[in-house]
C-alpha cells in the first residue's frame, strides 16, 4: 500500500455527485462534500482486521496460495 494513495468517492447526492478526492488516512470516517455539504462515509476496503480481510477473501480471493 502507498502511504499517499488516493480515495475517489463520488457524492451519493444525486443533486451533487461531485467526486471528491480524500486521502487513505480518512477510510472509514465521515468527510464533508465541498459541494453540497453532506456528510461522506469514506469506506475501508483493507484493514488488517479478520472480518474484512474474510470479506475481501470471498470476493477475490487472489491471495490465496
Ligand atoms: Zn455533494
Amino acid at each position: 500500500m502507498t502511504r499517499a494513495d488516493v480515495i475517489r468517492i463520488m457524492c451519493p447526492n444525486l443533486g451533487c455527485q461531485r467526486v471528491l478526492a480524500v486521502p487513505g488516512s480518512a477510510r472509514g470516517k465521515l468527510v464533508r462534500c465541498r459541494g453540497c455539504g453532506s456528510n461522506i462515509r469514506i469506506p475501508a476496503p483493507r484493514i488488517d482486521s479478520g472480518s474484512i480481510a474474510s470479506a475481501a477473501e470471498k470476493t477475490k480471493g487472489r491471495e490465496a496460495a
